[in-house]
């Protein structure tokens, strides 16, 4: 089943650590929330007991000899085990699922970032995702510069991924950007160097012109 395919939308939220991406999945699903839309939030990885412990895993600072092959297959292994427990079973039922991640963040950081074959990066994508695609796809952009200023204030989170240096996260940042580029119809880049507020109505603003109709008669059709 593809997401299309489904009765729900699949909404996924994405961006460079520190671009504001979880901030704004979370305003999002509140709006969500006060419209009465039937939804299921997540984290990818995690958001199961088993993704939760491969997410431990990779986020592990003492683990730093993980292959970065390794690392692809465990974000796989997570992605899936949510997609075939939470995510199609909730489209199913006709609710919105909103998704902090999905195998984007996957082709910008282990494609682009730790830069392995593009094409096995997308294939594995498939499998972690059990050959949904999002509906909607928002990547918050934001300048380097203004991450590193944010993640700094939050110095003692930072996880493995944050420690990989300015070079990474310009590669990860252009991946998504390319990854936007081709294919501008799901993914919208959101400049992300704007107050909160104003990010969270510039997004529900495309949402609501593109899929009022959801919000309306949630799960009667997505025909
Ligand atoms: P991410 O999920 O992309 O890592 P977060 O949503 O956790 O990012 O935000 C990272 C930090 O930046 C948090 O401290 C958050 O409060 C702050 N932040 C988020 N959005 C903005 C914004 N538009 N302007 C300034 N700070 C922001």
């Amino acid at each position: 089943m593809t997401a299309q395919e489904a009765k729900g939308l699949l909404v996924t939220f994405e961006g460079v650590d520190g671009s504001g991406k979880s901030t704004q999945a979370a305003l999002f699903v509140e709006r969500l929330a006060q419209a009465g839309v039937p939804l299921l939030a997540l984290r990818d990885p995690g958001a199961n007991a088993i993704s939760e412990r491969i997410r431990a895993i990779l986020l592990d600072r003492s683990l730093a000899e993980m292959s970065p092959w390794s690392e692809l297959l465990l974000y796989e292994a997570a992605r899936a085990q949510m997609t075939g427990q939470q995510i199609i079973p909730a489209l199913a039922e006709g609710r919105m699922v909103v998704c902090d991640r999905y195998y984007d963040s996957t082709t910008a950081y282990q494609g682009y970032g730790r830069q392995l074959e593009l094409d096995l990066v997308h294939q594995a994508n498939r499998i972690g995702s059990c050959g949904l695609v999002p509906d909607v796809t928002f990547l918050i952009d934001v300048e380097l510069e203004v991450v590193r200023r944010r993640l700094s204030a939050r110095d003692s989170d930072a996880d493995r991924m944050e420690a990989a240096g300015l070079d990474f996260h310009d590669r990860v940042r252009r991946g998504y950007l390319e990854l936007a580029a081709a294919a501008p119809e799901r993914v919208y880049v959101i400049p992300g160097n704007r107050p909160i507020e104003s990010i969270q109505r510039h997004i529900w603003q495309l949402f609501i012109n593109r899929f009022q109709r959801h919000l309306n008669r949630p799960g009667e059709e997505n025909a």
